[in-house]
């Protein structure tokens, strides 16, 4: 965060002062800092698979075992993480304003744990499983490499993959749509439809605020973006809210 960054803080809290109605996109780099590796950058390789080649129906289809190993290890990473200050700081942002909303494209479950209440789980959440025929959805995960449902089915993580519908977009593009103030969290701005919100939050006359390590898409149309660590940045916004 640069001195000019700094600077920006006060405009951004009378903003969300301001706000009746503010939202958060978030994605996999506010859980970066609680260990969670993001699908961008070397971090996300998995036995040298590329994410992108794993989280398809397809994969799944032809290398079911494969698909399910790879979110086995994920989720033990996962269930020893824990929720880092910009979840706390985002939980917080709630308790000021109770209709603020989290839209998430994390299946992690940290902004609940962290104490959010108003959270869409865009993408799901790695610790359900479903099953892959009857669509039966289980609340625990099975660890075994390969695991059925009464059905017959073989089990899946209740997770939307790259190709598949998101079934929660029509709610998360109206909270989109009424929102007058959107933080933009740690997202890379081009799994659609989730990169979509933003714009349609903007053409609605919201104030965007973005947090990132680095520009990207959202930058061309963000109010203010602020370059850093979500876990450091998001508890100076609301250090200065409560002073203020
Ligand atoms: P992404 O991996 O495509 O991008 C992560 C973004 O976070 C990048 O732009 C990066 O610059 C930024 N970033 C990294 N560390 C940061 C930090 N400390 N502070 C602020 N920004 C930081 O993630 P995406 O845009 O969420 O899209 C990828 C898909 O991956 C989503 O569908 C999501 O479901 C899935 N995913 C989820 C998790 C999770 O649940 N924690 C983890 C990996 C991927
Ligand atoms: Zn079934």
């Amino acid at each position: 965060m640069t001195q000019e960054d700094l600077k920006n803080l006060p405009k951004i809290v009378e903003k969300f002062k301001k706000s009746n109605y503010p939202v958060a996109l978030t994605g996999a780099g506010i859980s970066a800092e609680s260990g969670i590796p993001t699908f961008r950058g070397e971090s996300g390789l998995w036995k040298n698979f590329r994410p992108e080649e794993l989280a398809t129906p397809e994969a799944f289809r032809v290398h079911p075992e494969i698909v399910r190993e790879w979110y086995n290890w994920r989720r033990e990473i996962i269930s020893k993480a824990k929720p880092n200050p910009g979840h706390y700081a985002l939980a917080e942002l709630e308790r000021y304003n109770p209709n603020f909303t989290i839209i998430t494209q994390n299946v992690d479950g940290l902004h609940l744990r962290a104490g959010s209440k108003k959270v869409i789980e865009l993408h799901g959440n790695i610790f359900r499983e479903k099953c892959s025929r009857c669509n039966r959805i289980y609340n625990e995960p099975v660890y075994e490499t390969l695991a059925y449902c009464d059905c017959g089915g073989l089990l899946r993580p209740d997770v939307v993959w790259f190709g598949e519908p998101v079934t929660s977009i029509n709610e998360a593009i109206n909270v989109a749509l009424q929102c007058d103030f959107m933080f933009v969290i740690g997202t890379s701005g081009i799994v659609q439809p989730a990169a979509s919100l933003p714009f349609y939050a903007k053409n609605n006359g919201a104030f965007i605020v973005e947090i990132n390590l680095e520009p990207t898409p959202i930058s061309d149309i963000a109010h203010v973006s602020l370059y850093g660590k979500s876990g450091e940045i998001l508890p100076k916004i609301v250090n200065n809210l409560i002073k203020t």
